[in-house]
């Protein structure tokens, strides 16, 4: 069989903070699908890097009083925890911040310059005089131009969500120095992505396939391609920032760099390189090479980049490189089906999952289940999570060896029966092995190992139809025991083999138990030889339990969700309503109350002919000159009350939430209403 060689990358994470689970879920994805590749026996060269640069990487630095190249090795030294941890087993991890990087960036950039792609323009934007930089949006806050909320960002309001220019805030400042930054004038260096060559090319590379035969995005992310790449909409790409900037320098053009996200991508091919240099082959003559295919794994958020910017580059730099034959798109993590956030507690951490001793396949297996080619969001529940690994992989996958092994090591010296080649559900389950690792190769996880479940429910169903422990009881049946647990032992060897992908460290547990060499998609066609003995049967794994689950994601305690108002009252009748007798009243004079911090006391007007004296708990709320001469409403007929200060022969009305913050507002009539007029 022709062998592929691929070469797979995952998102180059942003090195000013450790990995999150959507970093995790991520490398989980891309390491499932490498290892099903290197089970057909393909080349895979699997390769990471830290995203090292720009404008908030220097910053967190400066803050800290390191170097950006202090801040970045800190992280990094950290990352092999978690790869480890979780089985990730990329070949080799790099860093953008490389020499190689600044060579492929640099080259890139000429071959694209040759080319005519490239040009400067005069661009008008934010100074802090103070640091002495241009700022970036994020780095600029100011008074939304719209709604007038103070300390927005740049770009957006987080208040009102309008969207404006930096240029458009209200006393715009820097959140660095909190200097007001001047207008000034740079040039800067764009990529001409509007060349209606760069649009065609675009529309041509979305729509095509990768050398294996799969489309090359996901239909989903060509549909979004397809808006971006509407005529005309393509806009220009601005690829320079200006010095000081943590980054690549931009050949002959000083004090100029690579904007971060022109960098980035190609840290994909510089840690290759670096891998290449390391391993002794030729990068060159890897990446030229006809059968070599570029695959990268990503999340939705930056598609953007990887299907329309990089393929571009890449295209139009020309050969050594290459346009990527796939670009895989996933969704994010939920969890109970809401964004993770942690404000509300629900973000799962995944070193806290290390450090609890949870098993890390139990997740490889839960997002397993979970994930197809689309990219949709991946929910994570918890009691979903305890059933799923302990229901499949405990209940029906590993106790199908717990079942037999016993009985073949004690029995049969650990020698399985002959002629396991001719048994039906041996044959049943060989039969569906190229078909999962097709599913896999498809990326439908799910489907994957839902077939390989639905199998090992068939091997349980045999295991308890023939009940070996019953067998065993009866010396006669010696034989018949012999092939019950034979059979399900190469039935494990088979299903073992198919969740390998997902499983590594299992699928290597068994490989020792079974005495079988290697799982391979091939293998799976010679059965256990009964010459080999297996060795003694050792647990393979534990069951989760909730409490790990609650350690590892404590439950917030709900709290009663806050009314936005006062609840309605109970229901009146209309001739409840109409008891009340509500005035138009005019407000004669208003003054202090003497000895009272809370009190008014008003002289109201309601038509009668005489004045009505009231007193209001509105001192806090109004000054007693604002009202004189206003109108308002009052109720007339409430019985007067005794107070301290004297009687009260009315009340005001006027409005309050349940936040006394809100404020109080007595009421004011349209215009034309006049004292004593009744409100019904
Ligand atoms: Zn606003």
């Amino acid at each position: 069989m022709q062998k592929r060689q691929i070469f797979v990358t995952t998102a180059l994470p942003y090195a000013n903070g450790h990995f999150h689970i959507g970093h995790i879920m991520e490398y989980i994805q891309a390491d499932i699908w490498v290892r099903s590749q290197r089970m057909a026996g393909n080349l895979v060269h699997f390769v990471g890097a830290d995203d090292t640069h720009g404008a908030p990487m220097m910053i967190a630095a400066q803050k800290e009083g390191i170097t950006p190249q202090e801040f970045v090795a800190r992280i990094a030294s950290g990352r092999k925890a978690y790869l480890d941890g979780f089985h990730i087993a990329f070949d080799h991890w790099h860093s953008t911040d490389s020499q190689e990087n600044v060579e492929l960036s640099q080259d890139i950039y000429k071959r694209l310059k040759a080319a005519g792609l490239i040009y400067t323009k005069d661009i008008e934007q934010f100074y802090d005089p103070v640091k002495g930089m241009f700022l970036a949006d994020r780095f600029i806050k100011g008074t939304c131009p719209k709604c007038g909320a103070e300390d927005q960002y740049g770009d957006n309001c987080e208040k009102c969500g309008a969207v404006y220019s930096p240029t458009e805030l209200v006393n715009p400042f820097s959140a660095l120095s909190g200097a007001t930054p001047e207008l000034r004038s740079s040039t800067h260096y764009f990529f001409r992505l509007s060349d209606p060559v760069c649009a065609q090319f675009l529309r041509d590379w979305v729509h095509g396939k990768g050398k294996s035969g799969a489309d090359r995005v996901q239909p989903e992310v060509r549909a979004k391609d397809e808006e971006w790449l509407e005529d005309g909409k393509l806009g220009d790409w601005d690829i320079s920032r200006d010095a000081p900037y943590f980054g690549i320098e931009i050949p002959d053009a000083p004090g100029k760099y690579f904007y971060v996200w022109l960098d980035a991508p190609v840290g994909y091919l510089a840690s290759l390189k670096s891998y290449a240099d390391k391993m002794g082959f030729d990068f060159l003559e890897f990446l030229t090479h006809e059968k070599t295919e570029q695959i990268h794994f990503i999340g939705k958020d930056i598609v953007y980049f990887h299907t329309l910017f990089w393929p571009a580059m890449l295209h139009f730099a020309g050969q050594p490189y290459r346009v990527p034959d796939n670009v895989f798109v996933h969704g994010f993590m939920t969890v109970d089906g809401r964004k993770m956030s942690k404000s509300r507690g629900t973000g799962i951490s995944p070193m806290k999952y290390l450090e609890l001793g949870m098993n890390p396949e139990w997740l490889r297996y839960y997002l397993g289940v979970k994930m197809g080619p689309t990219n949709d969001d991946v929910d994570f529940s918890k009691a979903d999570f305890l059933a799923r690994v302990n229901s499949d992989l405990i209940g029906k996958y590993v106790n199908i060896a717990s079942r037999a092994a016993g009985f073949i090591v004690k029995r049969f010296d650990g020698h399985v029966a002959d002629g396991l080649d001719a048994d039906p559900i041996v044959n049943e389950l060989r039969a569906v092995v190229p078909q999962v690792a097709a599913l896999y190769n498809d990326r439908e996880y799910a489907k994957a190992l839902r077939l390989v479940m639905e199998k090992a429910d068939v091997v349980n169903e045999f295991v308890d139809r023939e009940k070996p422990w019953d067998l065993a009881k009866d010396e006669t049946k010696r034989a018949e025991l012999h092939r019950v647990c034979s059979v399900a032992l190469e039935s494990f060897r088979l299903l073992t083999t198919m969740i390998k992908p997902v499983l590594p460290a299992t699928a290597k547990n068994v490989e020792t138990f079974l005495n079988c060499g290697e799982l391979t998609w091939e293998g799976a066609a010679t059965p256990l030889s009964s010459e080999t003995p297996i060795m003694p049967f050792k647990h393979l794994m534990q069951r989760a339990d909730m409490k790990q689950l609650d350690e590892l994601m404590p439950a917030k305690p709900v709290e009663p969700e806050k009314p936005a108002i006062e609840p309605i009252a109970a229901e009146v009748k209309i001739d409840d309503f109409s008891k009340c007798d509500f005035r138009i009243a005019k407000i004669v004079k208003c003054e202090h109350v003497e000895g009272s911090d809370k009190l008014l006391r008003l002289t109201v007007d309601l038509g009668e002919g005489k004045t009505r004296n009231i007193f209001s708990g509105i001192k806090a709320h109004y000054k007693p000159e604002d009202l004189e001469g206003k109108l308002t409403v009052v109720i007339a007929n409430l019985a007067p009350r005794k107070m301290r200060f004297g009687v009260s022969e009315g009340m005001l009305l006027s409005a309050s939430g349940l936040d006394a913050k809100d404020g109080l507002f007595i009421l004011e009539p349209q215009e034309g209403a006049k004292p004593g007029m009744r409100l019904r």
